[in-house]
């Protein structure tokens, strides 16, 4: 494979279509967009370019197989399709059978098809994306990344949850954690960037975007992490309530009379930051509404820094050293506020904000915003395009 080659990174929703053209040797995409709105008479695909350049397609109720092949005639039309070594696929979930990244084989789709019954609106919608491009572009590797690999190190301690154990051996009722292909890539970003022993390091990352979750990191391996079984865990998010009392869940139900499944939904659509505040599940927006008095945005963005610097602490305990704390994702890169709210609750571990230089990292930028003296506390924008497509060059090197 040349340096020159492309890869196609695919992440595949059930009625949309995320993709990415990124040279092997970069991080920024040469194309990317969306198809979205698939199946609907209204479904489009927007391409952008790395000039700036749009285009925005209608697709009449395409499916993502024919979407697909519209992406590919824009590429051909752009002299890039014969420049594509590999196709990497996101999958959101690896069960425990995927601990890497690997070459898409029928086995492979096998068992991401069994693994449907723990990520039912994701894996299913993975696959019809696996099986658009491959059979558009059958004689490219295929590779498969997963939101789940990176913490397949995690021990029986941190993953296993405290019901009986048959749920889990009879199920695989345990916790997974997600986002791991954007810790994986802050890890790795953060050791060379402070220039970490690989050996002895530890590391906390806080993703945090409309999904958000901590890892921690140890000699770059993931120990644990604040996702579960299902990406509901943890952290307070945009519209996710994240950690939540399941008596308190059982109590809802009987007082509204309503199934599992409807409580299910509104932990995972209609609560996190949007279920407290009323208005809104972006950060943005509430730090706005804060700051012109409304009191529950306030709250909710309270909840939402309480939850994460007590998780932050907690995962602190899995490491036997700190030598970052690194902030990522849409929030995490942009939100001087938050990250400052946060740190101030983590002045018991001697934590310390640089305020000048953390006002100054946001928009994309990457750096140490500690104050002199005191732990690291870094920016790093995460870039999970770049690591699928890096798994994906090195493993179609290997096929
Ligand atoms: P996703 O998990 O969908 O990838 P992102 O990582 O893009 O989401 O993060 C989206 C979140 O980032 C939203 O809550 C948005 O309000 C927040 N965000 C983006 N820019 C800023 C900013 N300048 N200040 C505060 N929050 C921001």
């Amino acid at each position: 494979m040349s340096l020159s080659s492309l890869v196609l990174v695919i992440n595949c929703g059930s009625s949309s279509l995320k993709f990415s053209v990124m040279p092997v040797n970069d991080g920024q995409p040469l194309l990317f967009g969306l198809a979205e709105r698939l199946g609907l008479d209204n479904a489009v695909i927007t391409v952008k370019d790395s000039a700036g350049n749009k285009s925005v397609l209608s697709l009449e109720s395409a499916s993502h197989h024919e979407a697909l092949k519209v992406l590919f005639a824009t590429l051909r039309s752009k002299n890039l399709i014969d420049s594509l070594a590999a196709i990497g696929h996101r999958v959101a979930h690896g069960g425990s059978d995927f601990k890497h990244s690997v070459l898409i084989t029928p086995e492979v789709i096998e068992k991401i098809q069994a693994l449907s019954v723990l990520a039912p609106l994701h894996n299913p919608a993975n696959l019809t994306g696996i099986e658009a491009a491959q059979a558009l572009l059958p004689s490219l590797p295929h590779i498969a990344v997963f939101d789940t690999a990176f913490h397949q190190t995690l021990a029986p301690a941190a993953y296993t949850y405290a019901i009986p154990y048959e749920y889990q051996q009879k199920y695989q009722v345990r916790r997974y954690g997600f986002h791991g292909t954007s810790h994986r890539y802050i890890a790795e970003q953060a050791r060379a960037m402070l220039d970490l022993n690989q050996d002895d390091h530890g590391i906390l990352v806080a993703h945090l975007g409309n999904g958000s979750s901590i890892c921690a990191v140890k000699n770059g391996h993931s120990v644990d992490t604040s996702m579960g079984m299902t990406p509901l865990e943890g952290l307070v998010m945009g519209t996710r309530s994240g950690d939540l009392d399941f008596g308190a869940a059982a109590y809802i139900a009987s007082c509204t009379q309503q199934p599992i499944e409807k409580i299910y939904q509104t932990v995972n659509n209609a609560s996190g930051l949007y279920g407290i505040s009323g208005i809104s599940s972006d950060c943005r927006t509430l730090q706005e509404a804060r700051e012109n008095g409304n009191e529950r945005a306030g709250l909710a963005i309270d909840v939402m820094v309480h939850r994460l610097a007590r998780h932050l602490g907690a995962h602190l305990t899995s490491l036997s050293r700190l030598d970052a704390l690194v902030f990522t994702g849409g929030i995490g890169e942009n939100s001087a506020l938050i990250r400052e709210l946060t740190i101030e609750r983590l002045s018991v571990l001697g934590l310390k904000l640089d305020k000048q230089k953390n006002s100054d990292m946001v928009g994309g930028r990457s750096g140490v915003i500690s104050a002199e003296g005191f732990p690291t506390i870094a920016v790093i924008p995460t870039n999970e395009e770049k690591m699928i497509a890096m798994d994906a060059a090195q493993i179609a090197q290997l096929a």
